[in-house]
């Protein structure tokens, strides 16, 4: 038959079969909020139809500036199944890209939370397309503000019917958006179509990707300001998993902790830093997780030192790749059945990679010719992808073609690619090293680095040399309290990497810059050290 694979038709599905599935919340105004997908729905179809009263036009943008909890989830469905496009706005960025990522998606109307108004005050008159505000909270904890047409998102939607007749929409409709974090440029705007979301959630929950169904409790710390909280938004209703949403805190261990054991989690997803706060918290307070058994770990390199760290609380750590651009999953590691009788070494060696390409995404390694590379875990190239969930353009941005010729993507991240599949991510492409005209992978000495007890954080830069163009040199946080020698942490890399690839120097620092997306941000690390030389 011919059925539309739209958004619609998870929501309709959860609200009939996995009603009583919980939403647990901890939001600005609610230390522990609780209901059902039923509750969820009627409440988004109270939403659509204040929506509805606005008279938006199909496509129209839609932006929220929020933290993970129920009333966000709320407008992920009104939004997008309504018509228009749920734009969520990453607010750990820069006012002026902030600014911009408004101006060019010329969004109607911003739904936001309190915390964010003074950013929303300060910027109001330079957003010249946006209609009208909605803070996301109660009337009694509704704050003064300097906005105009602003409302309460309880009042919004409260007087509203709990029936709404959703439109049929085509399963190509744009339903969602998120721009790139812009470290190079300014933010690019990628639109996801109902389709591409539909399609993304299924594979997404399939056994060798995060392994969904309804009796998991999934904890999403990534946000859903970031690719949709890596689709977890939409393949939990989809399987009928319980949600739980840590609103604001998170990277706060101790608030993690508390929800994961009083909700009984069982599955979660965020950065390395999120992992990295975790585990400290663990093991200042002397708590633990037990319910907690596997995460995934994604958006930069994981260190197999934090793997360890988070195996020793039994909780399994999966590496999963992908982007913004790729909705974004692309790739997810899970052991295979021969791996069992290799040694702890190799199984290590598997785990920290970025695993094997799930069903739907294909990909490539070329050259600098864009010559296709063999998969035989030596050659690194560029990583190029397809598939029904990879972009095909930027918004409004029809001058600057997102595919080659042969309508392949390109991820911008070096890769090698092994005989089973198995992906290992060797950099960015703008933040290679290259020494003597061979490649060096930053990725790899770092997470040497970081095996070391005393490195907290480790970063490695090319800077300038004299014989051999570029060098790496490695930039380390000290672990909290540790004195660590230089030349014994240099020394430490020996037999974990290739020996022309230790760094001949390194630097210890109190902060290591991160962009608005937890990765570390090379770009300031370089213009830091632009006047170091070898
Ligand atoms: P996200 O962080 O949600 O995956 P972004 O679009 O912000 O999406 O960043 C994508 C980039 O992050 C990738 O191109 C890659 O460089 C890096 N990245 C994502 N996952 C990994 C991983 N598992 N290992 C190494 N780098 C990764």
């Amino acid at each position: 038959m011919d059925s539309q694979l739209t958004i619609t038709s998870i929501m309709e599905h959860a609200d009939k079969i996995h009603g009583a599935s919980e939403i647990v919340s901890f939001t600005a105004d609610n230390p522990e909020h609780r209901y059902s997908y039923k509750d969820a729905f009627q409440r988004t179809r109270q939403l659509a139809n204040a929506l509805k009263d606005l008279q938006f036009k199909r496509g129209d943008r839609i932006a929220t500036l929020a933290w993970n909890d129920y009333r966000h989830f709320e407008l992920y469905y009104a939004i997008s199944c309504s018509g228009q496009i749920c734009h969520t706005i990453n607010p750990r960025l820069f006012p002026e890209q902030i600014e911009f990522i408004i101006n060019h998606a010329e969004d109607k109307l911003i739904f936001t939370d309190p915390m964010f108004l003074p950013l929303l005050e300060a910027l109001k008159s330079r957003l010249p397309t946006v209609e009208g505000y909605v803070v996301l909270t109660s009337e009694q904890n509704m704050p003064d503000c300097t906005l105009e047409n602003v409302h309460c998102y309880e009042t919004f939607i409260s007087e509203h019917s709990e029936e709404f007749d959703w439109p049929s929409l085509d399963e190509n409709t744009a339903s969602s958006m998120c721009y790139t974090s812009g470290t190079t440029g300014n933010p690019k705007g990628v639109v996801y179509s109902h389709r591409s979301t539909v399609l993304h959630s299924l594979v997404g929950s399939l056994p060798d990707a995060m392994n969904l169904s309804g009796s998991d409790v999934i904890m999403p710390i990534v946000p859903m300001f970031h690719v949709n909280a890596w689709g977890t938004s939409y393949s939990a209703p989809l399987v009928g998993a319980k949600l739980v949403f840590p609103g604001p805190k998170m990277a706060d261990g101790e608030t993690l902790t508390k929800l994961i054991n009083t909700e009984k989690v069982n599955y979660s997803l965020g950065v390395p830093t999120v992992w990295l706060a975790l585990v400290e918290y663990l093991n200042a307070s002397g708590n633990s997780v037990d319910s907690l058994k596997s995460v995934v770990v994604g958006g930069a390199a994981c260190p197999l030192s934090l793997m360890h760290a988070m195996d020793k609380y039994g909780i399994y750590m999966h590496v999963g790749w992908g982007m913004t651009e790729m909705s974004p999953l692309g790739s997810y590691n899970k052991p295979m059945e021969w791996m069992k009788d290799v040694s702890e070494e190799e199984k290590d060696a598997y785990r920290v990679r970025a695993g094997r390409m799930v069903y739907g995404v294909e990909m490539k390694i070329v050259d600098d010719n864009n010559k296709a590379l063999p998969w035989d875990g030596i050659a690194s190239g560029l990583l190029m992808v397809k598939g029904p969930w990879v972009c095909n353009g930027y918004f409004k941005l029809e001058d600057q073609p997102a595919l080659d010729k042969d309508g392949w993507f390109d991820t911008g991240d070096m890769a090698s690619i092994d005989e089973y599949g198995y992906v290992v991510i060797t950099d960015r492409v703008k933040d290679v090293i290259k020494s003597g005209g061979e490649w060096i992978s930053s990725i790899e000495v770092e997470n040497a680095a970081m095996a070391h007890d005393q490195v907290q954080e480790a970063a490695v830069i090319g800077v300038p040399h004299p014989k051999w163009t570029e060098r790496p040199l490695l930039i380390v946080i000290p672990s909290e309290g540790a004195d660590p020698d230089k030349h014994e942490i240099i020394k430490s890399l020996e037999g974990k990497i290739a020996k022309w690839w230790i760094p001949e120097d390194c630097v210890f620092v109190e902060e290591i810059p991160h962009t608005a997306t937890g990765k570390i941000s090379k770009k300031d690390l370089r213009e830091r050290f632009k006047e170091y030389a070898y």
